[in-house]
């Protein structure tokens, strides 16, 4: 038996870098699963304030959030839906695997090495959970005994230590007392940023068009896509590394196109080769507008229905808790915590 687990951060609606590398993977998973597969997917908010948060900003961004999973076509009654911070039993993991985990392998990830070098200020502002996030990360995976992980390349460095904080502590305490998961990178791994094509296209980034929101309107997608950043060389042809703009649009095409037409980027870029910046541009907003259209129309009437909402998150709550408290009980015997 197979048991799925993955989460977002509730920091804002979903772009379309979280749908293809993440999400969309997330449904198909649900579609194809045998029914001996468990899957729970989590809004992981207590991930969300390792930054500062306004609290109506938040609890806005979670029901948005929720909401969205749904209209992407996640079933309650097949995937566990829960809001993190709603099972407690991820955060007293989370000290639990503390203790075991090194902070020198925490200050090699490359998300602190960023943050801490574009950060100016000294070691007195940085904050403990943005160096031990991802032991919270290893404890969300490890407390409902997840086999397989779903996640964006940017992910795959936190499950790698999640794996290891699993195999230290097995080795003190015992076999299996936690499972080393797998994970699972989708196919759009790492969808870029519109306006900065050598960054990936990310929630918290401060410029708004840098990224298609799974709610944007028709209008919006063709604005944003006309003005995302490409370059003035003749032609069309795929290249990420001298090319990433346009490399980028070219991703985005062959990732919605799930009937996959194309065996590869090139061979799609071959077909594109004499259209100009503007009409591949063009294609490339419509694309994405027929992926998005029917999650646009769902979203807009979930996220009306508050009661559902709730309701939901309550479910989701009490089954990922129960999922969560099997493991905690070995593990708290194991360790002499009872
Ligand atoms: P934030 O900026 O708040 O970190 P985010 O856009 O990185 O937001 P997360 O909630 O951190 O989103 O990640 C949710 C999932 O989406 C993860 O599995 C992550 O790997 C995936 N993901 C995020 N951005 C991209 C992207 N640009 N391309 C592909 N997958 C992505
Ligand atoms: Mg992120």
């Amino acid at each position: 038996p197979r048991t799925i687990f993955s989460g977002i951060q509730p920091t804002g609606i979903p772009h379309l870098g979280n749908y293809l590398g993440a999400l969309r993977q997330w449904v198909k998973l649900q579609d194809e699963a045998t029914p001996d597969t468990t899957l729970l997917y989590s809004l992981v908010d207590l991930h969300a304030i390792t930054v500062r948060q306004d609290p109506n900003q938040l609890r806005q961004w979670k029901k948005e959030s929720l909401a969205m999973l749904l209209a992407i076509g996640l079933d309650p009654n097949r995937s566990i839906i829960f809001h993190q911070s709603d099972v407690p039993a991820h955060a007293e993991l989370m000290w639990i695997l503390s203790c075991q985990a090194s902070t020198g392998y925490l200050g090699r990830m490359t998300q602190w090495k960023d943050k801490t070098a574009s950060a100016k200020e000294n070691s007195e502002k940085l904050k403990l959970g943005l160096l031990s996030y991802p032991v919270l990360q290893a404890a969300d995976v490890l407390v409902h005994r997840a086999t397989h992980v779903p996640v964006g390349h940017d992910q795959a460095q936190h499950l790698e230590f999640a794996r290891e904080v699993a195999s230290g502590f097995n080795h003190v305490y015992g076999q299996d007392v936690l499972i080393q998961p797998e994970t699972l990178i989708s196919p759009a791994k790492r969808v870029m940023s519109l306006t900065d094509p050598a960054a990936k296209m990310s929630k918290s980034h401060p410029n708004a068009r840098s990224r298609i929101l799974l709610t944007d309107s028709t209008e919006t997608i063709q604005s944003k896509i006309k003005a995302a950043v490409t370059d003035s060389i003749e032609g069309i042809t795929y290249d990420p590394s001298s090319r990433p703009g346009v490399s980028n649009l070219i991703d985005i095409i062959y990732h919605t196109n799930d009937t996959s037409d194309y065996a590869s980027q090139d061979e799609l870029a071959r077909d594109l080769a004499s259209l100009s910046m503007r009409s591949l541009k063009t294609r490339t907003a419509d694309a994405i507008d027929r992926v998005l259209e029917p999650i646009r129309a769902r979203y807009s009437s979930l996220i009306g229905d508050e009661s559902t909402l709730i309701d939901l998150a309550h479910t989701g709550a009490v089954r990922a808790s129960d999922s969560a408290s099997g493991t905690v009980a070995r593990v708290r015997k194991a360790m002499g915590l009872s």
